[in-house]
């Protein structure tokens, strides 16, 4: 999901396309979500397609929200496990291979567990604790703190995730609720590489309400 990120693809095509270089056989694709960007990230994103055949780009008619924009991007993409990474380079691409590996023993959902986040400030920390452990009281599945979308999946859950009719929907929380054999891998979130993160406060509680409500019945 790319939302006003020209500056980083570029970067995240690069290193992505490298860990592939040093250490695999297998092929790639990178898929590239442009969520409504009011920057070149689209122009950005053909230029990468034109040098790469391997690059994808899905250009959406407005801004949807990161959600839906990894919810394309997973019906787009074809290989046998997709990792779902931000543009950012806050997923870093360097930590694929250990995704790669614990899928190869037999992993068919691998986390991605955010060890400290360098970039977030006092508020957004305070306000993850609270989101983290209200859903540990509230939800209807085992929820686990700090899990991001950083994730790969394999593709039986890719299927099984491609069949929700969910519009408003929080990603994560599906592939939760899908079951699957399950690992961990834990990462440190480096500073964004360039620009701003986009979502709002309001944004966020938006989302923290969207998982309230569709994943407990508590509020009901
Ligand atoms: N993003 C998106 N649509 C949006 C907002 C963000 O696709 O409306 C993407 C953004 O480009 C990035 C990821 O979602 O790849 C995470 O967003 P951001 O870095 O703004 O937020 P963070 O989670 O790091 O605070
Ligand atoms: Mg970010």
């Amino acid at each position: 999901p790319a939302h006003n990120d020209e500056k980083n693809l570029p970067l995240l095509a690069r290193e992505v396309t490298a860990v592939f270089q040093e250490r695999y056989g297998y092929d790639f694709e990178l898929v590239l979500v442009n969520d409504g960007s009011t920057d070149g990230t689209w122009n950005v994103i053909q230029a990468l397609a034109r040098q790469d055949a391997r690059v994808k780009g899905i250009d959406f008619s407005r801004n949807f929200g990161k959600e839906l924009a990894i919810t394309a991007g997973l019906h787009a993409a074809s290989g046998d496990a997709c990792v779902i990474m931000d543009a950012d380079l806050q997923h870093p691409p360097k930590h694929i291979p250990e995704f790669i590996e614990k899928w190869e023993r037999g992993a068919e959902v691998v986390i991605g567990v955010r060890q400290s986040n360098k970039s977030a400030g006092l508020f957004k920390r305070a306000a993850s604790w609270v989101y983290a452990h209200l859903m540990i009281i509230i939800s209807d599945e085992q929820f686990v703190p700090r899990a991001t979308d950083f994730r790969l999946i394999d593709r039986t859950v890719v299927n099984e995730f491609k069949k929700f009719p969910e519009r408003v929907r929080i990603t994560r929380n599906l592939i939760d609720w899908l079951g699957f054999k399950r690992d961990f891998v834990y990462f440190t979130a480096d500073r964004r590489a360039e620009g701003y993160a986009t979502y709002s406060v309001i944004a966020l509680i938006r989302l923290a309400l969207t998982s309230f409500t569709h994943h407990s019945l508590f509020p009901l």
